[in-house]
């Protein structure tokens, strides 16, 4: 099922004219933004300079960094006057960004949504649950938008009590959920406590944080839904993005709303098809708050083969955010590394907190990891073998020797929103 069949399986012709023209747009609607005249000019660069789509790579990227630094309203090309909502980013990587959208901007974005949705065959009929913040995060109000139009039975239900969300997943007969990975877990797993099953249940959206194939299948053996992975960010609108068709196997992401480039994070170079590196993007669409070249920040790479569904080109699954990696002993460590080790060990559960520390100049990591209720009540020795097996195959995966310590079931904390897995306590010794 289509939302828009013939914007979603245009071809590569049509669509890089459809996409040059847009990027001119795009370009002159920056201009109105005082950063990017500066930009410009700083390069010697004029608007009209662009006018083949490998034009853009004259264009200087645009980091968090630069948003940060026009907080908060610094990169409207409109006045405020003409923006009838504010989002912010979570703030994961420091001070939030603001961002702004006009009444077309809220068209365009509920329509990508509805894309995405009709995608995985949700639409009239289905009872849709969006268990997510519905502050400022982009996720609530967005995707409750994109569902309304796509035509589903949305259930506000935000965040917290999640007895209650389970109580309204049965009264409701809610057929499809949207909430962060981790949170989806918790009501699992709380699910499993309350001895309930939730039948209505068939499909799962996740996203706002990296998680794995492993993952997948423990939400959805445990919650018994088709778990589909959903990308986005507040600075290219929110959820929407990128997203899972059935195959499940990349992402579509909508190249004719969203220019984007892989590049090496380090030189800024642009990579080829297949190859890995930090995903670049140029929104084609965006009214209110317009970017040239943002550096997302995520990893990823873009999918040579086409999809049996016939849409756009997809991007493999992000591994992770560059902000995301720890270095240990100039090991490079990403929190999803572990979270997939874990997993695959029947004696812990699936929680983790990471502790990051310098003693004598050295990083030392520890892990707390909660034990899988089946092996908590074992003999003392057997922790000791658990313990040695985990911190065993955590170095053979990670090359790198951390410390374990096993903690009670259920004794680490819970998100709703984004998971917090790491504590850096480096940084505090300075
Ligand atoms: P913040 O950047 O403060 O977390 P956002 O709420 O805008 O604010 O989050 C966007 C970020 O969330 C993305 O840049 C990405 O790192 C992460 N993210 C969102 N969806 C996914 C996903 N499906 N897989 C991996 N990471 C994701
Ligand atoms: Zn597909």
């Amino acid at each position: 099922m289509f939302w828009n069949k013939s914007v979603e399986t245009m071809g590569p012709a049509e669509l890089a004219s459809h996409q040059l023209k847009k990027l001119k747009e795009t370009v002159q609607q920056v201009q109105k933004i005082p950063f990017y005249r500066a930009r410009f000019e700083e390069a010697g660069l004029r608007p009209e300079a662009i006018q083949s789509l490998d034009d853009l790579q004259k264009i200087p990227f645009t980091k968090k960094q630069d948003l940060r630094g026009g907080y908060p309203f610094g990169f409207l090309a409109v006045p405020l006057s003409k923006v009838v909502r504010i989002h912010a980013t979570s703030g994961t990587t420091g001070k939030p960004t603001v961002v702004g959208y006009t009444r077309n901007d809220l068209e365009t974005w509920s329509d990508l949504i509805a894309r995405n949705l009709t995608m995985i065959g949700l639409g009239e009929g289905d009872v849709f649950q969006n268990s997510v913040n519905y502050g400022l995060f982009t996720g609530g109000l967005g995707l409750h938008a994109g569902a309304e139009k796509a035509g589903l039975t949305v259930v506000p239900a935000g965040t917290g009590n999640t007895r209650r969300q389970i109580e309204m997943i049965r009264d409701f007969g809610v057929t499809a959920i949207h909430c962060t990975p981790g949170y989806a877990l918790h009501i699992a797993e709380v699910a499993e406590e309350m001895g309930v099953t939730l039948d209505s249940l068939k499909t799962g959206i996740f996203g706002a944080e990296s998680w794995s194939e492993t993952m997948r299948r423990e939400l959805e053996d445990r919650l018994e839904l088709s778990a589909y992975d959903s990308y986005g960010m507040s600075e290219l609108f929110g959820p929407g993005v990128a997203f899972e068709c059935p195959e499940k196997d990349g992402l579509h992401i909508w190249h004719d709303s969203y220019l984007v480039e892989i590049i090496d994070p380090k030189t800024g170079e642009v990579l080829g098809p297949e190859e890995r590196g930090e995903m670049v993007v140029t929104p084609l669409v965006k009214e209110a708050m317009p970017l040239l070249r943002y550096r997302t920040g995520d990893i990823t790479m873009l999918m040579e083969d086409g999809c049996v569904c016939g849409r756009m080109k997809k991007i493999a699954r992000i591994t992770g955010r560059s902000d995301d990696m720890l270095i240990i002993r100039g090991i490079n460590v990403f929190p999803s590394q572990i979270e997939d080790v874990l997993l695959g060990l029947p004696e812990v559960g699936d929680q983790f907190m990471v502790y990051v520390d310098r003693k004598n100049h050295l990083d030392e990591m520890t892990i707390e990891v909660e034990m899988s209720r089946e092996y908590f009540s074992g003999e003392l020795q057997d922790l000791a073998r658990i313990q040695k097996r985990v911190m065993g195959v955590l170095k053979d995966t990670l090359e790198l020797r951390t410390t374990v310590r096993l903690v009670e079931p259920g004794s680490l904390p819970r998100f709703e929103g984004k998971t917090k897995r790491v504590i850096d306590r480096r940084g505090d010794l300075i």
